[in-house]
């Protein structure tokens, strides 16, 4: 069975003291919905922006672990890259975890495939586990090209990579028309999406990746819907945006994915 895991992306929300706050709140509220601080069914990354990693990190109680994620990361170890910032430098902050290829990146930031993949390998090389966003745009899925679009994400960002690498990997499928619109997929088209990635990662790779790497469901997730995604067999998790702002939603979610059995 593959662990449950909920990732909070803050994307560019709160300031260090703000983030601080946050965490301590999650830690009094989770108990109280129905969540614990258990991460052997469950576990629970956050991903605050980079000015707010280290107090994330500091906030952080021994009741209630987390896994500490980065949004984002330049490929090169240190140099004249104005305003990047690299794996080794997220690592000595305590980062575990990086999201990469997020749709925000692919879209406001020029990230593309290639620079995806050598992101992930940078990550690797560095003991950062990579979250690999893939999605198809409302265009694609109206022209009936979801899936070669999302397989064709996969291939290029995993472009070399060994099937014990991409054991390290989890996968968040996102629909781009879903991202911040209200408008989640339905369980059944996200689970048709996981299916499919499942297939090409045990037939590119190894029958293990297949059955071990995590794929998560992203796109407007919210405590109302959150249950039945997470009821699915073939949905190992949710990268949650604007409802992991709020500690409240967020612990609820989290509650939810608890209460399931493994
Ligand atoms: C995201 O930022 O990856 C995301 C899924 O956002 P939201 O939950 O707001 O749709």
């Amino acid at each position: 069975m593959r662990r449950r895991l909920i990732v909070g992306n803050w994307k560019m929300h709160k300031t260090a003291s703000e983030a601080a706050a946050f965490v301590h709140r999650l830690a009094e509220l989770a108990p109280a919905v129905g969540a614990t601080g258990s991460t052997e069914r469950v576990e629970v990354v956050l991903a605050p922006p980079f000015t707010a990693l280290h107090a994330a990190a500091q906030a952080a109680a021994p009741s209630f672990p987390f896994t500490l994620a980065a949004q984002n990361l330049f490929w090169e170890e240190h140099g004249a890259f104005t305003g990047e910032v690299s794996a080794p430098m997220l690592k000595d902050l305590g980062c575990q975890a990086v999201i990469l290829g997020h749709s925000e990146r692919r879209q406001l930031f020029g990230d593309r495939d290639e620079g995806i993949n050598k992101k992930i390998r940078a990550a690797l090389r560095h003991g950062l586990r990579p979250i690999l966003c893939v999605g198809e745009s409302l265009a694609d899925r109206e022209a009936g090209l979801t899936e070669s679009v999302v397989t064709g994400q996969l291939a290029k960002c995993l472009d070399s990579l060994s099937a014990d690498d991409l054991l390290k990997l989890t996968i968040a499928y996102e629909p781009v028309w879903a991202i911040g619109t209200g408008r989640a997929a339905t369980v059944a088209q996200a689970a048709a999406v996981h299916e499919t990635l499942r297939t090409v990662l045990a037939t590119g790779w190894k029958r293990e990746a297949g059955q071990q790497v995590r794929i998560l469901y992203g796109g407007s997730v919210t405590p109302e819907n959150a249950g039945a995604f997470l009821a699915s067999p073939q949905i190992d998790g949710a990268l949650i945006g604007g409802a992991c702002l709020d500690p409240h939603s967020f612990a609820t979610i989290l509650a939810l994915a608890q209460a399931l059995p493994a």
